[in-house]
């Protein structure tokens, strides 16, 4: 449609709102005014290479994979953090966490010294739920919150209609043994009627066809596959090939998650509308390889790290339209840009103060585009093919990705012009962010070392070793 027949469309569909509000009823051509729906996937702590259309020869995503051939499959989609919470903020507002101090994840319990008021996303920040409500949408979250289980935090306070889901950061999935008064619609505590990843599911099948003629938003935000490995034991059996028993439970959630997205994906299928909806899923964080044994191969890295498998994504973006559908984009991009990409398609101009971009099928040229991370006492930047590391107790790293998204070639010492001009820009980003409002004290800051230095001497281990291997016979 040109810009002059939406504008008509625009202008008659409202002319129709005010007979409509004047009680003359007539029919009104909504259908062709219809703004398109928003659906936001969510995994949770999900490895990178643990997918179908990733490459897993282990997992089993049909429903995911069949989403990715329908749409483009960013390649370097990243996160703003490193964990689940402030990651959440990132794509929910489409700007920096740290700009406005969401450096650090929600813990349950408030940290020594810290007021639980202020944790959780700041008052200030307008979500994707509260700009699109502006224009119209039924905004539906469903699964897991994490951004502040305050009064002031809650899904219903930022944008969202309906909330059905947790205020923390996991649960258990088998309905006895949920916390009693985790789960909740709108406040209210309820009883998950299902394995809780088929009863997201069934929610967010409820709620579309709740919508009705109205166009929706819909945030569905799995636990899955985060830990506990809760997993159906029907499930499990199905993966009978993986001796790793850890590995084959994980499979099951992922199953599980992949067959709740089928549902979602079906029932917007039986109402005609997959022309008419964005589907975007995503991963709120690199794989838990500690807790999940996660795969995040190629990557090194795991959730916690700012090493690519700590802050790399799989993400899929289903267009309306169908354009880019099957197409593969090396071009990073972040989580904020959902937001903006949603706007944008639902016709609104993009606000300024945003750190997300609009996607766009077409355009996946591979532009320089810089992206900041700091998560503690470390921080990183990646600019074009670059990557800057920054530790407090080691020397700064720097990786080619273009030709080493393993990470697995440290490039400091033969570019030192490129590390200090990187160096520094990371220096001047840190000096417009804000000060974190709160702090997760120094188990976190002690782990997040060690873990670096496990995977440093697993790398280097892993140079020494093909080192010594023989040669191939010929
Ligand atoms: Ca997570």
């Amino acid at each position: 449609m040109s810009r002059r027949a939406r504008a008509l469309v625009v202008l008659l569909t409202r002319f129709a709102a005010l007979v409509v509000g004047g009680c003359l009823t007539v029919p009104v051509a909504a259908e062709t005014a219809r703004k398109p729906n928003i659906i936001i996937i969510l995994a949770d702590d999900a490895g990178y290479g643990d997918f179908g259309f990733q490459g897993s020869l282990e997992m089993r995503t049909p429903n995911i994979d069949r989403l990715a051939h329908e749409g483009t499959v960013y390649d370097a989609a990243y996160a703003t953090t490193p964990f689940c919470s402030p990651s959440r903020a990132g794509l929910l507002t489409g700007r920096h966490p740290l700009r406005y101090g969401y450096e650090f994840n929600l813990t349950h319990d408030a940290p020594p010294g810290v007021d639980k008021a202020f944790m959780g996303l700041a008052a200030g920040e307008l979500t994707i739920a509260d700009r699109l409500k502006a224009l119209g949408y039924r905004t539906i979250a469903v699964g897991k919150w994490h951004l502040g289980d305050q009064p002031q935090f809650h899904p219903n306070a930022r944008g969202f209609d309906n909330f059905y889901g947790l205020l923390g950061g996991n649960s258990r999935y088998f309905p006895e043994a949920i916390k009693p008064g985790s789960l909740e619609r709108n406040g209210t505590s309820v009883q998950a009627r299902d394995y809780l990843t088929d009863d997201f599911a069934q929610e967010a099948v409820e709620q579309i066809e709740a919508a009705g003629d109205r166009p929706f938003l819909l945030y569905l935000s799995f636990t899955a596959p985060h830990t506990p490995m809760d997993a159906i034991a029907g499930d499990i059996a199905r993966f009978g090939n993986i001796a790793d028993p850890q590995r084959r439970r994980l499979a099951a959630m992922t199953w599980a998650m992949d067959r709740a997205v089928g549902r979602v994906m079906e029932e917007l299928r039986a109402r005609g509308l997959e022309r008419d909806t964005l589907v975007v899923f995503t991963n709120d964080n690199g794989g838990d390889s500690v807790g999940l044994d996660a795969d995040n191969r190629p990557l090194r890295g795991m959730k916690g790290t700012l090493l690519e498998g700590g802050i790399r994504v799989p993400m899929i973006v289903r267009f309306p339209d169908g354009t880019g559908a099957g197409q593969r984009a090396a071009q990073p991009v972040s989580l904020m840009d959902i937001l903006p990409t949603a706007l944008s398609l639902a016709g609104a101009a993009v606000p300024a103060g945003l750190d997300g971009q609009v996607l766009s099928p077409a355009d996946v040229a591979q532009p320089e585009r810089t992206f900041h991370w700091r998560y503690d006492t470390v921080a990183a930047m990646r600019q074009g093919p670059w990557k800057l590391l920054r530790f407090p107790d080691r020397p700064a790293q720097l990786y080619d990705l273009a030709n080493d998204r393993g990470e697995a070639h440290d490039l400091a010492a033969q570019q030192p012009q490129r590390l200090a001009a990187m160096l520094r820009a990371l220096f001047a980003w840190e000096g417009t962010v804000e000060y974190p409002r709160w702090h997760t004290g120094s188990f976190w800051s002690q782990e997040d070392v060690r873990r670096y230095a496990a995977e440093h001497i697993r790398a280097e281990n892993a140079k020494a070793k093909a080192s010594l291997s023989p040669e191939p016979p010929s």
